[in-house]
């Protein structure tokens, strides 16, 4: 099935080509799909420029007003949704279903923080002398940057979108280089929305360090958000702080233990461990990285985990009933592979899985290691594979001692059926999300986010809307 879509970026409200273009690749069989414009720091400069002159009558609407164009907006990505899944599926690699799941999400943010804009409210606080009087509003914080990896061709960019404009801001979108597609697609249905020209701008690049050079010491961008890897988080985040000092939020990488104690449901268990472990082939940041296993039941646990991870039906996404798809490029699949190796050379061993898939190039065999130790990579860095490493453990102390000994913070997961257990538990993890006899949580009304070296600041939920909102104090003074 063939389906239409955009390949050029989108500037001011024009589609932009470029002489100089680079290869979006299907990672299913490493086919180029399309080629879309590489450009620069001039093209970004004349972005940053279109969305500083679309702010002030974007940021003059009525929050209603604005709620009625992204309204429109999210009604046009429900319409297309099947097209934008083909294209997520296409670009990223994720099963057909997945993507139909990341479409839905990703429009749900438009929708949630349209309606949440019109709650923006400030206050008004006693005052402490008779003669003045105080108030806080809030107001949009100007043009924003916005740069976002692969793993969530639509959402990512939803999730920074929405409640950007729906405050009142502008933004430029650095979507990434290998799913920049989707971005597109977006942008061409905020055209048929009727958003402004310059209110959404969508830069492509394969030179991500000279326009994200561009975004975050650009004088008029006032806020910049990034998702992707730590490394890349911190340079950034310092870069914009030390030029500018423009507001950051920044979504790192992750390292989430899921931990099993021994009077957990051990089928919801199993269940959730593959649901977190395995969506989109482990590459989420909020996947489970890491399976804590208590001793009583490791043996039980790992019987079950195993065989239902055998059974994960491998394969071209576009496929019906596809479980796992690609893994992104050759760089992930070669780490994968090393980190395997390397556990299985240090005394770990494969109860299923542990090489490569027949299906193609870029596919890894979903895998269960079991005999794992906490010094081994595949506990202590982020896997970003189809791998589940199983650690024992004997204590409730152990168990968050393991849980907690990285830089990491994002999200954590534990399956117990004491009521005192998860509570205690949920308490003692240090991360900034922590999901209870749940494999999987995110949706749009909760405050998605990382403490530690996971990030700053919260996406969805009351919270994602403040980080592109002002508080603005007011003191009103001179009463006799
Ligand atoms: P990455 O290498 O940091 O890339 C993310 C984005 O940053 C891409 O758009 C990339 O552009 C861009 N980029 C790279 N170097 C840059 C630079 N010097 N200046 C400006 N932009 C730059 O991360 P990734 O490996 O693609 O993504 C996976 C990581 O993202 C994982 O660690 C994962 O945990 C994290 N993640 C976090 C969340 C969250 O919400 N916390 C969500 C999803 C993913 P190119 O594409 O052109 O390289």
């Amino acid at each position: 099935m063939t389906i239409q879509f955009r390949t050029d970026a989108f500037i001011n409200g024009e589609w932009r080509g470029s002489a100089q273009r680079f290869a979006v690749y299907n990672p299913a069989n490493q086919q180029v799909i399309a080629e879309v414009p590489d450009l620069g720091a001039a093209e970004t400069e004349e972005a940053i420029a279109a969305a500083d002159a679309a702010l002030p009558a974007w940021a003059a609407k009525t929050a209603k007003e604005r709620a009625q164009v992204l309204r429109a907006w999210y009604e046009l990505m429900m319409g297309d949704i099947d097209r934008l899944a083909r294209l997520i599926t296409m670009e990223g690699g994720k099963p057909l279903a997945e993507a139909k799941g990341e479409a839905a999400y990703g429009a749900s943010f438009i929708e949630w923080f349209a309606e949440e804009a019109k709650r923006a409210y400030g206050r008004t606080i006693p005052s402490t002398t008779a003669t003045r009087r105080y108030l806080t509003i809030k107001q949009p914080v100007g043009v924003c940057a916005a740069v976002t990896p692969w793993n969530f061709p639509m959402a990512m960019i939803t999730r920074k979108a929405g409640p950007a404009l729906a405050a009142g801001c502008t933004i430029v979108l650095k979507p990434p280089s290998q799913t920049p597609l989707t971005s597109l697609a977006l942008a061409e249905l905020s055209e048929r929305a009727g958003l402004p020209a310059g209110v959404l701008n969508i830069v492509t690049t394969e030179s991500a360090s000279a326009v994200g050079k561009v975004m975050c010491e650009s004088p008029l961008v006032k806020k910049f958000s990034f998702t992707g890897s730590t490394e890349i988080g911190k340079k950034l985040g310092a870069a914009c702080v030390g030029s500018t000092v423009k507001r950051v939020s920044l979504e790192l990488g992750g390292n989430a233990p899921l931990l099993v104690f021994a009077d957990a449901d051990l089928d919801q268990a199993v269940k959730g461990a593959v649901t977190s472990k395995f969506r989109n082939a482990g590459q989420t940041c909020v996947c489970a990285n890491r399976i804590l296993v208590e001793d009583a039941i490791y043996d039980a646990f790992s019987k079950k985990l195993a065989e239902a991870v055998s059974n994960l039906k491998v394969g071209d996404g576009q496929a019906d009933g596809i479980e796992i798809g690609p893994l992104i490029d050759a760089k992930t699949i070669e780490k994968v592979e090393r980190m395997v190796a390397e556990a299985l050379a240090s005394g770990a061993t494969a109860l299923t899985g542990g090489k490569k898939h027949d299906a193609g190039a870029q596919f890894y065999t979903p895998t269960v290691l079991a005999n794992v130790t906490r010094d081994m990579r595949v506990n202590t860095e982020e896997i970003f594979g189809p791998v589940a490493p199983l650690i024992r453990f004997r204590s409730d102390d152990e168990a968050i001692s393991i849980a907690n000994d990285t830089p990491y913070g994002l999200a954590a997961y534990f399956f117990t059926k004491d009521v005192h257990r998860a509570w205690r538990v949920a308490e003692r993890l240090q991360y900034g999300m922590v999901s209870i006899n749940d494999g999987i949580f995110s949706n749009e009304v909760i405050p998605f986010g990382g403490i530690k070296e996971s990030g700053l600041g919260r996406e969805g939920g009351v919270e994602g809307l403040d980080e592109y909102l002002d508080v603005k104090f007011v003191n009103f003074g001179g009463f006799a």
